[in-house]
């Protein structure tokens, strides 16, 4: 699946260990920069910070992985 254009996704860790897609176990992403806002933002309780977060989409089924910035 091109999510992105020409960009080629790329292999990611989290905590040193090779991230996997939830849904179909693909191991190849996008990575994205988004800010948080409204509800969202609620939600994690980060209003009064910038809240940011960090999306990798996978690239074969597009499922998003969101990470809080560490
Ligand atoms: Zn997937």
């Amino acid at each position: 699946m091109r999510i992105f254009g020409t960009e080629e996704p790329v292999v990611m860790e989290v905590n040193g260990r090779p991230l996997r897609c939830v849904v179909c176990r693909h191991d190849t992403f996008y990575k994205r920069s988004s800010i948080l806002h409204g509800a969202a933002a609620s939600f994690f309780n980060l209003e009064s910070a910038s809240p940011s977060c960090v999306c990798l989409v996978c690239s074969a089924c597009g499922h998003i992985h969101w990470f809080l910035p560490t």
